[in-house]
């Protein structure tokens, strides 16, 4: 049997992305709310936001200066006859006259150039003499430079940061169409978890995949649902997963590495659906994916670095298809390695590293149990599988605020 379970093939990531994006895509979130643009970061348009006006919607001067209709510079200085500030709405403007206008204030109807007051003379009689040779538009932001009436400024579907929000503000609009927060139920199964704040007993460690997750959900713009610690017994388990029927997923560290306390994989095969996947990555080989009673069960590896890995490459954007997203990869970019890599393994590499010099280089303990590893990180550096690396040839850089933040 033992030899058995060790020679189920090793799943590629890619086919377990593909797998969950799958599943995703058959169970999106589909209720939306509205939101003012306050409440609304983070979370994921759920309309198509159309601009409603130009912007700008009318031309304005970029510069501090004079306005002018080109044509009317003929050498001779010519008279100011208006100011014009931002917020103004100004009169047409007097042919053969220039108007002293500042940065953001609508250009006068009749002028079609601005020049900086840097290349202006003001003389004596207050009149004003131009230095530079004029251009039409100089200066000039036109109207609907930005975006036009009518035209897709965002898709459904994007991820709502501080610019979308201001982009949002800028076209007037105070509130937004979002996709509601998924509740995903954070499940830590473990005899030997207690959690922080309580003294430690012989035997146990303090839960730290309960806050990662839930902090790493929050960002995501998930209601995290704390479903406590669950200790490693069936009867236990079948009761904690039948309290969740609430919830959009369920995601537990833990109990997935084929040992004998595996309870929750009985659990979902009794009352729902089991994939065990041993994963070609590294940290993060087991991973459960399943049903209990038909609420979506994502199974992650319990050692915090094996949690992260794959919270960030699989669960993640498994929760962002279900919001809509449909890009989910990561930004990701290729830089030369600061260290060597001299043996070969079978499961891709996601090591804790940081960029020094233009260099990845990594942190010295690279076991999925430490944490402190990916606090000094900046990213993940992707080695891939069966390949050996010398200092200086590329790997792929993952940065941790992509996948996390
Ligand atoms: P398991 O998959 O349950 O065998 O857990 C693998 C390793 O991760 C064990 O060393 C566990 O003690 C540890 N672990 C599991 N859950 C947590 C957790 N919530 N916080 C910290 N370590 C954990
Ligand atoms: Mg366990």
């Amino acid at each position: 049997m033992a030899e058995l379970a060790a020679a189920k093939p090793l799943m590629p990531l890619e086919q377990a992305l593909a797998q969950l994006l799958a599943l995703a895509d058959g169970t999106p979130i589909t209720e939306h709310e509205t939101l003012s643009l306050a409440h609304a970061h983070g979370r994921v348009l759920a309309e198509d936001l159309i601009a409603g006006l130009d912007l700008p919607p009318w031309p304005n001067s970029a510069m501090d200066g004079y306005a002018l209709r080109c044509a009317d510079w003929t050498g001779t200085p010519l008279p100011v006859s208006q100011r014009i500030f931002a917020g103004q709405a100004p009169a047409p403007l007097q042919p053969g006259t220039c108007a002293r206008i500042f940065t953001g204030a609508p250009l006068p109807a009749g002028a079609d150039c601005v020049e900086m007051q840097e290349n202006a003379e003001v003389l004596d009689d207050q009149r004003v003499r131009f230095v530079e040779p004029l251009a039409v538009d100089q200066n000039v932001r036109p109207q609907g430079q930005e975006t036009r009436v009518g035209e897709l400024v965002l898709a459904a579907g994007t991820v709502l940061s501080a610019i979308e929000l201001g982009l949002a503000a800028s076209l007037g609009r105070a509130q937004l169409r979002v996709v509601r927060r998924p509740r995903v139920a954070v499940l830590s199964t473990g005899d030997e978890l207690i959690e922080p704040g309580l003294p430690l007993g012989p035997g146990q460690i303090y839960n730290s995949n309960r806050q990662l997750l839930i902090s790493w959900l929050t960002r995501l713009g998930c209601e995290a649902v704390d479903a406590g610690i669950l200790p490693d017994d069936l009867d236990r388990t079948r009761a904690r997963l039948s309290e969740l029927h609430g919830v959009d997923l369920i995601l537990s560290t833990g109990g997935v590495s084929v040992g004998e306390a595996d309870f929750l994989g009985i659990a979902l095969r009794e009352e729902g659906e089991l994939a065990l996947w041993k994963l070609a990555i590294k940290p993060g080989k087991p991973l459960t994916c399943g049903h209990f009673r038909g609420v979506p069960v994502i199974g992650l590896p319990g050692n915090p670095a094996s949690t992260l890995v794959t919270f960030a490459l699989l669960a993640r954007p498994y929760l962002l298809r279900r919001l809509g997203v449909q890009e989910v990869t990561p930004l990701q970019f290729s830089v030369p390695a600061g260290f060597d890599w001299p043996r070969a393994g079978n499961r891709r590499e996601y090591l804790r590293g940081r960029l020094e010099n233009g260099r990845a280089v990594i942190y010295a303990n690279q076991s999925s149990g430490v944490l402190r590893s990916a606090a000094w990180a900046q990213g993940l550096v992707e080695v891939r599988e069966e390949r050996t690396l010398q200092a200086g040839e590329p790997v792929l850089f993952i940065p941790l605020s992509e996948v996390l933040g």
